[in-house]
């Protein structure tokens, strides 16, 4: 008998019950917050085999104190624009759970920023921090700022501004934010001046993603792509397959999607497209990543000039297109809700295998139920994308040793750790009678440690 035929039927009711009422506070009292309500009901439709079986979670409480950020700030960040123009932004972070250690997550500098946003992606971070077996809590911050078209100098002055509320409630061993949309190196650089200033101290282990040459890790800039295909490298191998001469479509340019694209075309894949705000590349040949490098990490261009390289390549406008590309797999390494119930229909009859989220919540809940319905090989967000936040932990480890290990050191350990998400969540979803569902076993394994650390931590 399986575990979950253990569980009777009227408990599994019960349980159900009880996680709808538990969801009915969450919308009450975040009212509007459609992306954090979305986050929170994957979680909980996950969840119930798990918590029927064991009332201890229940008798807890542990939900609903999982649900409330332990804080939740906001603060405003007043600038001036180079014009001499004041200018203010709103800034956020939250501090959502710290059973398992400081809170850990990056900064999203985006004009869609909002409240709803960063606790979506701070939820998430949650059991992302947890899978990685690391010991981080989970956070998330950033504002509503946007950082295109901004000069160097305004884009310092912003960052600047906003480390000097953000500074108040960070630390090494209390929070440590890192990159996100919007957020990359340089950001991070003069933020971490900023503290340092504040502070007159020097903690490296602050902030994540910084600098080689202050405190920052190799292999760190490629660890949220590498890490997804690592992880898609395992999904595929337990089925007998591998990247070798598979078609594959990558949305985004950023740095998830460019580290990506490099890891999936070492291991002999073709990537064939991928993408910018503004529509995506068509390469049949395959995707010439030192044109989007240089476009993307060097000049912020347009997607759509890498036509003037490769004029034999195509651009096509808008956002969705991309997934109507003919690919064997699909990787969504842009941003949440990029992909659709329709978008996932259209991949399916393409001939779609396996699906590896790159990005945070990037397929809506009804994409994700196609592709479990069709049998496609499905990589959710928080197992798939926690190689960047584990590497992240690995340089705080560097940082208070005052150490700094190689390329290859850092790149095993991420290796490493992608092999054991995969095998923890799969496992958790063969314990639980829902076997291969990864969905369901990164929540239940995610949600697992935390919880029991709550528990041993008492009601605090
Ligand atoms: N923003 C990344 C994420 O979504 C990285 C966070 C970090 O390194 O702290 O996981």
């Amino acid at each position: 008998m399986s575990t979950l035929q253990a569980v009777k039927q009227d408990e599994l009711e019960v349980t159900q019950q009880y996680i709808d009422e538990v969801f009915e506070t969450v919308m009450r009292r975040n009212p509007h917050e459609q992306e954090f309500h979305q986050a929170v009901k994957e979680i909980f439709d996950s969840l119930v085999p798990f918590l029927a079986k064991h009332p201890v979670y229940r008798k807890n409480n542990v939900l609903e104190r999982m649900i409330e950020p332990e804080r939740m700030l906001t603060f405003s960040v007043p600038w001036m624009d180079d014009e001499g123009n004041v200018k203010v932004n709103r800034g956020y972070r939250v501090q959502f759970n710290s059973a398992l250690g400081p809170y850990k997550g990056g900064l999203r500098f985006h004009p869609s920023v909002s409240a709803s946003i960063i606790k979506f992606l701070g939820f998430e971070q949650i059991f992302k921090n947890s899978l990685t077996g690391q010991p981080i809590g989970g956070g998330k911050g950033g504002a509503d700022f946007d950082p295109k078209g901004k000069s160097d100098a305004e884009i310092m002055r912003f960052t600047q501004s906003f480390m000097t509320e953000l500074s108040k409630h960070i630390g090494p061993d209390t929070d440590v934010p890192a990159g996100d949309i919007g957020v990359g190196a340089r950001e991070i650089g003069y933020m971490f001046g900023q503290y340092k200033k504040l502070r007159g101290a020097n903690e490296a282990g602050v902030l994540t993603g910084k600098g080689l040459d202050y405190g920052g890790s190799l292999a760190r800039k490629e660890a949220t792509g590498y890490g997804a295909v690592y992880f898609v490298e395992e999904m595929l191998k337990d089925q007998g397959l591998t990247f070798e001469d598979k078609t594959v479509v990558v949305s985004g340019s950023g740095n998830v999607s460019i580290y990506a694209m490099e890891k999936a075309q070492e291991l002999g894949a073709i990537v064939v497209a991928c993408s910018d705000s503004s529509g995506y590349i068509y390469d049949e040949k395959g995707i010439d990543l030192e044109i989007v490098k240089s476009l993307k990490e060097e000049q912020s261009k347009r997607i759509s000039e890498y036509l003037n390289e490769r004029p034999e390549a195509e651009f096509y406008e808008g956002g969705h297109g991309i997934w109507t590309v003919p690919c064997e797999i699909a990787l969504p390494c842009a941003t949440q809700n990029e992909l659709d119930e329709t978008s996932a229909d259209v991949l399916i009859s393409n001939g779609v295998i396996a699906v590896g989220e790159g990005a945070n919540m990037p397929s809506t809940l009804e994409a994700i139920e196609v592709f479990l319905k069709n049998g496609v090989l499905f990589g959710p967000a928080k197992a798939v994308n926690a190689g960047g936040v584990a590497v992240s932990a690995l340089e705080m480890a560097q940082n208070s040793g005052r150490l700094s290990w190689s390329f290859e050191e850092v790149d095993d350990k991420l290796k490493e750790i992608m092999k054991d998400i995969y095998k923890t969540s799969m496992e958790a979803s063969e314990k639980y009678g829902y076997s291969g569902n990864l969905v369901v076993g990164a929540n239940i394994a995610g949600f697992k440690k935390v919880a029991d650390a709550m528990i041993a931590q008492g009601v605090i």
